[in-house]
């Protein structure tokens, strides 16, 4: 499993200890989603929720030695790497490792399951490390998993991390909209625990639930983030994003087709990018430019996704 040192740290902490990095990268796990740009060099607190990820990283009252010594042992998880059709790969990798390294030890796992930009210039970078993760406790494995928006620099000709923002999708409603259960239990959207959590927790618009469901009916669908893990901003600029809002989602692979890769259809992209256009969304932005703006946008930071904004 990939290690890597601390001593580079998150800005304004030039170390960061081997505890504070786990409590920091596991289990950041509640709180709202606003005021992600605070650099996270302090763990967040650590309060238990059912849907989020496990927060074994903190002292358990109910852990034991022995119990943890019973649990059943975690399984390995293959580094992730940048395949084909990447831009700028090593910003990912550089995202990638970090969260890595902080995130496994005897008793957690993190798996990546997507990094996306959330943002890509020419010397900047914000890369979403969509994860899943798994930690022993109290004799017991327990599922979680956050979104991290990571920031980087490229400076001396190598991308650097700068900060690391989790997700804080929030505690589950007890009363989602029918769109929002029908999301929850479509097999037809796969959705990463941070965009699941922030489904459950109510704060979603039922217009981005509804063209999720629309589109989902033609093809099965990977979505990356929904509300939480993304930046406040549009990347680089001061205009507010749609994600923190609620009225936007990524999708990071159509059917079995990962949107990055040279071997996925343009066709089916440009289906894609048009059924959500036909499905409520004002502002289509994919790796393929489809027409003008505000409908349709592309750039670099949406070489590996389509987003889709929604008014409200
Ligand atoms: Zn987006």
């Amino acid at each position: 499993m990939a290690r890597a040192t601390y001593a580079a740290g998150v800005r304004g902490s030039p170390t960061i200890s081997r505890r504070t990095a786990l409590m920091l990268a596991i289990a950041a796990a509640s709180g709202a989603c606003s005021g992600q740009h605070q650099v996270a060099t302090r763990p967040p607190p650590a309060s238990p929720e059912p849907s989020e990820a496990p927060t074994t990283a903190t002292p358990s009252t109910s852990a034991t030695p022995s119990a943890a010594a019973t649990a059943p042992a975690l399984p390995s998880v293959a580094p992730w790497r940048p395949g084909a059709g990447e831009l700028e790969p090593a910003a990912k990798e550089a995202a990638v490792r970090r969260i890595e390294a902080l995130g496994d030890d005897a008793n957690h796992r993190v798996e990546i399951i997507d990094a996306q930009y959330g943002g890509l210039l020419a010397s900047t970078a914000s890369v979403l490390v969509v994860c899943r993760s798994l930690a022993r406790r109290a004799g017991r494995v327990v599922a979680g998993g956050h979104t991290y928006d990571v920031r980087l620099v490229l400076r001396g000709g190598r991308w650097r991390v700068t900060e690391i923002h989790p997700s804080r999708p929030g505690r589950p409603t007890s009363d989602p909209s029918a769109a929002a259960r029908h999301v929850l239990a479509s097999p037809r959207i796969a959705l990463p625990p941070a965009a699941r959590a922030d489904v459950a927790s109510g704060t979603v618009h039922d217009t981005v639930l509804e063209a999720m469901l629309t589109v989902s009916r033609r093809w099965p669908i990977g979505v990356s983030v929904v509300r939480t893990g993304h930046p406040t901003y549009v990347f680089g600029t001061v205009r507010p994003s749609d994600h923190p809002l609620g009225r936007a989602f990524d999708t990071w692979r159509i059917a079995d087709h990962a949107i990055v890769r040279p071997s996925t259809p343009p066709g089916l992209i440009t289906a894609y990018m048009e059924a959500l256009a036909g499905a409520g969304s004002y502002n289509v932005g994919g790796p393929i430019l489809l027409g003008s703006a505000p409908q349709y946008f592309s750039d670099r930071t949406h070489h590996d996704h389509v987003h889709a904004g929604f008014t409200a």
